[in-house]
């Protein structure tokens, strides 16, 4: 009897048959273990979700990414041959620090500041995930030793990782378009291994993933800057600031420019409005903390002049290791001229007068991304300087007939 049950288990394991939820709680302590907050195994089905990203695609949401077409992203089985299961794990990236606007309201000094989004002040999110995933890979050979494949990705292949994610039980699909989790908000990034081992999905058959708990709010479709969020659900990536900031190279289109305000790389807003963000826990991860260069120079809220007048040496000194790379040196200072051209200079201050030289330097680039967006920041700048003239300053316009 006892030889019969370890010769059947010794099949199943051989065959990669489904291995026990014992084994699944395992891999959430061991993911726990090393640090992930949440951490759940997803069946590898082609969820009803995939026909409606298709209609997302052909609206032509997804703008210049057209990596998003890739049909591996719609049927992982193509980017893991024999993948069986999907481990997706959520790791908090929350600091402490205040959100936009708090911060804004609380003035820097040093002349006008940019926002980052909080994701990217610290060590390249990629990386630390990285690090976690193929530890935890590792940790699957040792346990199970029959000759499988597993591979970790971490925003990086083409696995929608947020749906695995929705049926792996982490959370819910929001208003916003990210994972929700009722208690830990949606400040998480979340990475996945994909492997040729088949384990019990954290949900059985018939458990319905989380609850839509977005209700009646619509907190986020309000706040959002660009209208960006078409309907609730969803995003239409074109008029995204973390697209327009990020992704897209050449000339941000100029209807969106004034709404993309002080963002200089991505934009926080439809997640600072979130009501399950307001009491989100605080990671204990130091690498998310933002890098601080000097006692002046910090990725949280940058001084708008640095980050303009950087030069492609200094940026790829300063943003090597960090989420930030990926906008490139001219799209960086691009978006800086642009959120230049926002900011409220006081018209003749030593502030306005030190900007608008250095805008007149950019406006001179050889790059014409940057001398395209410094020559409407300096437009924007006498704008401004004209209204301040006609409100003395004061930043009202003086009571009259039609106010
Ligand atoms: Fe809108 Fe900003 Fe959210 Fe994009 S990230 S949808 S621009 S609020
Ligand atoms: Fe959902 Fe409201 Fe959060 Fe938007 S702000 S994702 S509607 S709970």
């Amino acid at each position: 009897m006892f030889s019969l049950a370890l010769a059947t288990l010794s099949d199943l394991r051989h065959n990669q048959i489904m291995n026990s939820g014992g084994e699944t709680a395992w891999i959430t302590e061991r993911a726990q273990a090393l640090g992930f907050s949440l951490c759940g195994v997803a069946p590898l089905e082609r969820f009803p979700e995939y026909a409606e990203f298709e209609t997302w695609l052909e609206r032509g949401y997804g703008g210049a990414m057209g990596y998003l077409a890739n049909p591996k992203r719609r049927d992982p089985a193509q980017v893991l041959a024999g993948a069986r299961s999907v481990i997706v794990c959520a790791l908090k990236y929350n600091t402490a620090h205040p959100y936009s606007g708090e911060a804004a309201a609380t003035g820097k000094g040093g002349g006008p500041h940019g926002w980052i989004s909080r994701y990217a002040w610290g060590r390249d999110y990629h990386e630390v995930l990285w690090e976690r995933l193929n530890a935890l890979a590792e940790t699957l050979k040792e346990r199970f030793p029959e000759p499988h494949e597993s591979r970790a990705y971490a925003d990086t292949g083409p696995i929608a990782e947020r749906l695995f994610a929705k049926y792996a039980g982490l959370g819910w699909l929001g208003k916003n378009t990210l994972l929700l989790n009722a208690e830990m908000g949606s400040w998480f990034f979340l990475g996945v291994i994909l492997t040729t081992l088949e384990f019990s999905p954290s949900l059985a058959r018939h458990e319905m993933p989380p609850a839509d708990l977005c209700g009646k709010c619509r907190r986020c479709l309000d706040a959002c800057p660009t209208g960006a969020l078409v309907e609730p659900y969803v995003m239409d990536a074109r008029r995204c600031i973390s697209y327009l900031t990020i992704e897209l190279r050449g000339s941000v289109p100029e209807e969106f420019r004034e709404a993309i305000g002080e963002n200089v790389y991505g934009c926080d807003i439809c997640q600072e409005v979130c009501p399950y963000n307001r009491k989100a826990p605080v990671t204990r991860v130091p690498d998310f903390e933002p890098r601080q260069f000097s006692s002046e120079e910090s990725l949280f809220q940058p001084r708008l002049e640095w980050l303009a007048g950087m030069s492609e040496e200094e940026f790829r000194e300063k943003f090597r290791g960090s989420a930030m790379k990926r906008t490139k040196w001219r799209g960086l200072v691009r978006n800086a001229c642009i959120a230049l051209g926002n900011a409220k200079l006081e018209r003749g201050s030593a502030e306005q007068l030190r900007i608008v030289q250095l805008l007149g330097r950019l406006a001179q680039s050889s790059e014409i991304v940057i001398a395209e967006s410094a020559r409407w920041a300096l437009g924007r700048i006498s704008l401004e300087a004209e209204r301040q003239d006609l409100t003395g300053g004061s930043g009202a316009l003086p009571r009259g007939p039609l106010n």
